[in-house]
């Protein structure tokens, strides 16, 4: 059977937390042991200079360490191609190509710019102005969905694994096979589909979406203490001053929500009714929560410390030959699609 294929990156702007794991990467790893899938994993480096083109003194670093993520995580270069968004250059050749059939306006209803542009306007009141602090709208941050079309369609990819942030992009995407495939008389490109998890929006320790920009994340490779203490920060049931009071299971902003995550259905009855009878206060609750937590990610903590960064170097050269390989020969298609001549 014709398997589908599938593509989805991270940005390598600092090691990945546990939203980034809830919401994307352990549901990786599941559809690659599926087995039915041609997967392509990818570290989106380019992506990372549309707002951080000033900061890039630890980009090299933040690539093996968001792969040492990808590995420790479970994704296995056997089963998956692993690699690095700036060694395909045709991906960027895509993104030339796709961007003269793209309407100027389908780039700027891309949500996240709008509240980019927002943010430049009123100082800093988002993700990305705190992102990107060279107060300008680049040319490149204007082609973001557009590169993001490009890293999905050079691998002619139908599924793209995502958090639920990256919907409103797979929906441009679609949109641009679509036209590319109308306007030159061909289905080449299949339209891509976000697939989701069942927890899109992984909450950070203030309740807001988990992000490293905000200070309110967990890296999966946090250590027992460093788990601690952030778990003990997160906000719990505003109402609730004492032990003694009794607290709300609904009201409870982060750590209840994080125990229906982690916990099995047995200890999350449980911590209601301990919640709502006043028996069980908000610091023995995070304290276990916490243990539940770094039980959880004992494993892929230490296989993080398995890798070398020469073994971890080593995966990516071996997954840019193969993307390129890919890359190289749908490429070699588009241009005969566009009738452009294939000079090489
Ligand atoms: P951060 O939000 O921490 O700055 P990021 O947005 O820079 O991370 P990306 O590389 O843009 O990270 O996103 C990688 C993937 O992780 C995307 O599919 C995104 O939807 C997903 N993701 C990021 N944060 C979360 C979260 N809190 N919950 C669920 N998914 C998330
Ligand atoms: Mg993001």
């Amino acid at each position: 059977m014709h398997k589908k294929n599938l593509v989805s990156g991270m940005r390598p702007t600092g090691e990945l937390h546990i939203g980034h794991y809830l919401g994307v990467l352990r549901n990786w790893v599941e559809l690659q042991n599926s087995s039915k899938y041609n997967c392509f994993f990818f570290v989106a480096d380019w992506h990372s200079l549309t707002t951080k083109y000033e900061r890039t003194e630890d980009l090299q670093k933040n690539i093996i360490e968001v792969t040492r993520d990808f590995v420790a995580s479970g994704l296995d270069p056997q089963k998956s191609t692993i690699y690095v968004q700036s060694a395909i250059p045709e991906i960027a050749e895509l993104h030339l190509l796709l961007s003269m059939v793209t309407p100027n306006n389908w780039a700027e209803r891309d949500p996240t710019l709008k509240d980019l542009v927002r943010a430049l306007a009123h100082g800093k009141t988002s993700e990305q102005d705190v992102q990107n602090e060279n107060g300008i709208l680049s040319y490149g941050m204007l082609g973001y969905p557009i590169l993001q079309t490009s890293d999905i369609l050079t691998f002619r990819a139908s599924l793209v694994p995502v958090g639920k942030d990256q919907v409103a992009h797979i929906e441009i995407s679609r949109d641009i096979a679509r036209r590319f495939n109308n306007i030159f008389g061909c289905d080449f490109f299949p339209e891509p589909k976000a697939l989701l998890t069942e927890t899109p929006t992984v909450k950070g320790t203030d309740g807001g979406k988990m992000s490293k920009s905000f200070n309110n994340d967990i890296k999966i490779s946090a250590g027992e203490e460093e788990t601690l203490k952030q778990v003990k920060s997160m906000i719990t049931d505003s109402q609730r001053i004492k032990k003694s009071d009794p607290g709300s299971t609904e009201r409870c902003e982060v750590p209840f929500p994080y125990y229906k995550i982690f916990a099995d259905n047995q200890q999350v009855e449980r911590v209601k009714r301990e919640c709502e009878s006043a028996v069980r206060g908000c610091f023995d609750c995070k304290k276990q929560l916490a243990e539940i937590m770094n039980d959880r990610f004992k494993e892929i903590r230490i296989r993080r410390k398995s890798f070398n960064d020469d073994e971890i170097l080593n995966i990516l050269k071996e997954g840019n030959e193969i993307a390129r390989i890919k890359a190289q020969n749908n490429l070699k298609e588009v241009r005969k699609i566009i009738k452009l001549h294939n000079w090489n």
